[in-house]
């Protein structure tokens, strides 16, 4: 616990008292802690790609200089470098747009159904690579939700991104699309999207904490898959910016099922 004392001295007719004050300034400190420690990570996650380029920049200047084969090599090297930094500021700005609108519900109305079949559309190159099957098993045709199609479109993305990532090549992946009219958690009718994988599943102790900026279970893994670590917090934010609920359930050896679940009605200002 931080406290922030403050003394001052007080006249009164038996004489001078001193009054001192303790105010509890422990989140105050908690919430610059984790800035701080934000600025680290990032400039770590910056530092790394920009170190490797410098090297290969001054290797083609040096060595390489009369090495075409190798110059071609390490010039691949440096894309891939400079696209994990071109990842990283993207979803970092991603990242801070959707903090900075968390206060305003979007209300756009936003048919799931579809936006589903156009994301997987869009992964379909990335799907056909990993091997992947991807299956969208829908209740309905169509399923309107209050929404910003453009962020809940990153959310589904992520998620399937994930899921082919850590899911296993030549797997399935599972979209199931329901509703629910009095869902407990929403206190309403909600949706609920889920994308299951029949990866190598989470371990328990890892759930709580995968929604943390640059939590990874496996660092290695994760940046050889290209990831920046920061999906699943972009994913909790615009969830969370559309009163939902982001539900993660997996077990070692698994798989993983990740369900979005969305309100159906509108705040009850514009209703
Ligand atoms: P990354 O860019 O590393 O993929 P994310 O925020 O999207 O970052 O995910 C955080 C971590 O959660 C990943 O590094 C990975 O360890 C774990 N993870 C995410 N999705 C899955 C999944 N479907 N199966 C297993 N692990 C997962």
């Amino acid at each position: 616990t931080a406290y922030q004392v403050s003394c001052s001295a007080v006249e009164t007719n038996d004489g001078t008292s001193v009054l001192m004050c303790f105010e509890d300034v422990t989140p105050i400190e908690q919430i610059g802690q984790m800035r701080r420690d934000f600025v680290a990570n990032v400039s770590h996650e910056l530092r790394s790609p920009l170190t490797a380029l410098l090297g290969f920049i001054e290797t083609l200047q040096g060595p390489a200089r009369d090495d075409p084969a190798a110059a071609e090599r390490f010039l691949g090297t440096m894309q891939e470098e400079a696209s994990r930094m071109e990842r990283l500021v993207k979803d970092l700005l991603s990242l801070s747009r959707v903090e900075a609108q968390e206060r305003v519900r979007p209300t756009d109305p936003v048919d799931l159904v579809a936006m589903l079949h156009t994301v997987i559309h869009a992964n379909a190159p990335l799907l056909q690579d990993a091997e992947v099957i991807c299956s969208l098993d829908a209740e309905v045709d169509k399923l309107i939700v209050p929404g910003d199609a453009d962020q809940l479109q990153q959310v589904f993305t992520n998620l399937i991104e994930n899921a082919v990532k850590y899911g296993g090549d030549g797997k399935t992946v599972r979209i199931s699309v329901r509703t629910d009219e009095e869902d407990p958690s929403l206190r309403g009718p909600s949706a609920i999207v889920e994308i299951a994988d029949q990866g190598a599943g989470i371990d328990g102790v890892h759930i709580p904490r995968l929604t943390e900026r640059f939590y990874r279970i496996d660092n290695h893994r994760s940046r050889e898959m290209g990831g920046t670590g920061l999906g699943l917090a972009i994913v909790k934010h615009i969830v969370n910016r559309h009163r939902g609920r982001l539900r993660i359930q997996s077990e070692s050896g698994q798989g993983s099922q990740f369900q979005v679940v969305l309100p159906r009605d509108l705040p009850a200002a514009t209703a």
